[in-house]
């Protein structure tokens, strides 16, 4: 027998067909949209206001709950926490908080593992376990979201920059995304999204077409192609000319800024050399660089860049007129950083 559907994976139309099927009226769906997605309740016996019979129905036949959180942990500045959730087929996935400058960031998973293969990212090395669902991704952000809610406060942004590499799970982040963004439901505006890729061309060719509203993340990382190959295996698909390319085809359909992220490396691609070739790269792009020390991962010997060659590399950068700004490490004490989420079968 096939499980049964994640209430997270179907939009609002599919809700009322699902309904209308039950020979329930229409309005029922859009009762249980409000529940979960403007009040945030979790179980169909906590919608007092649907018949008994439609939540003992929904309790029978739909499930409100894929992601089971085995396990919390918060960093010792307490600004950081990180859910470790179990998925029903037992892999595992990682979801982080995080509450500073009077923001409540979320970051979300795509996939549990990924098969990208970045030689400096916890993720990647655990190799690719399964796509996630859009309802698991959705699930994600209402996790937290009742969460805060229960203390007084909302999810102010999102990063989809967690496990996985979201535009090899393209269809589902989107509809992810769509469904959060939802007018009448959670309302979660697409500007306030950042989706991070680590630069599958053909895909950031689509989302330029579709003219999303939401930011867009590049991972860099290299501004020369050897090296860039060396840490980050799709590179030799797609070359950086090719993704500078689309990048540029971007701005030109969006006029929307992208980010591009850099995690230094000490003595690999933190020198004015690579910073030089990079200003070469993005001259003239709408753009904005984001550097970030290395994080540790296990299976990784490289070292975080020193704080006097950060501040050089953005100097560099900004000798050039592209801006950069380095951002702090966060989490560290709880693997809860960039590229530090993974996870075993659980
Ligand atoms: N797969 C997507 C999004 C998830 S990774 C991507 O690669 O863009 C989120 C960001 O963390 C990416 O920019 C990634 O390159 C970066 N990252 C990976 N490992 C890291 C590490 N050890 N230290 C710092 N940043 C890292
Ligand atoms: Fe995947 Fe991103 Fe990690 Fe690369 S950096 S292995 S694309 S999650």
């Amino acid at each position: 027998m096939s499980s049964p559907a994640l209430i997270y994976d179907l939009d609002l139309p599919e809700i009322q067909s699902l309904v209308a099927s039950w020979g329930e009226p229409a309005y029922r769906a859009q009762q249980i949209w409000h529940a979960i997605y403007r009040d945030y309740w979790d179980r169909p016996e906590a919608f007092t206001n649907l018949p008994h019979r439609l939540r003992s129905r929904l309790e029978d036949e739909i499930s409100f709950s894929h992601l089971n959180p085995l396990a919390v942990q918060q960093s010792t500045d307490r600004q950081t926490r990180k859910t470790l959730f179990r998925l029903p087929e037992g892999q595992a996935i990682e979801a982080v908080l995080m509450t500073y400058s009077r923001r409540n960031t979320l970051c979300i998973s795509t996939q549990a593992g990924c098969a990208m293969g970045c030689v400096f990212c916890a993720t990647g090395q655990m190799g690719f376990r399964s796509h996630l669902s859009s309802g698991e991704i959705v699930e994600q952000v209402l996790y937290y979201a009742r969460l805060l809610h229960g203390e007084g406060k909302a999810v102010t942004n999102i990063v989809v920059m967690g496990m996985g590499e979201p535009f090899h799970n393209y269809n589902a982040t989107m509809a992810a995304i769509d469904r959060l963004n939802h007018a009448d439901g959670y309302n979660f505006g697409a500007r306030r999204f950042t989706v991070s890729t680590v630069g599958l061309v053909p895909l950031i060719k689509r989302f330029a077409n579709e003219r999303r509203q939401v930011n867009l993340a590049v991972s860099l990382h290299a501004a020369d192609d050897n090296l860039r190959s060396s840490m980050l295996p799709v590179n030799r698909k797609y070359p950086i000319a090719d993704l500078l390319q689309v990048c540029r085809y971007y701005v030109d359909k969006t006029h929307r800024r992208i980010t591009f992220e850099w995690a230094l490396i000490r003595d690999v691609n933190d020198t004015p050399e690579q910073a030089s070739r990079l200003a070469a790269l993005l001259g003239g792009l709408l753009c904005h660089v984001n550097v970030i020390p290395l994080n540790p991962t296990r299976l990784y010997p490289g070292q975080a860049t020193t704080h006097e060659r950060a501040l050089q590399f953005k100097s560099i950068l900004e000798s050039h007129a592209i801006p950069c700004t380095i951002r702090l490490r966060r989490g560290i004490d709880i693997q809860a950083g960039c590229g530090q989420l993974a996870t075993g079968m659980v």
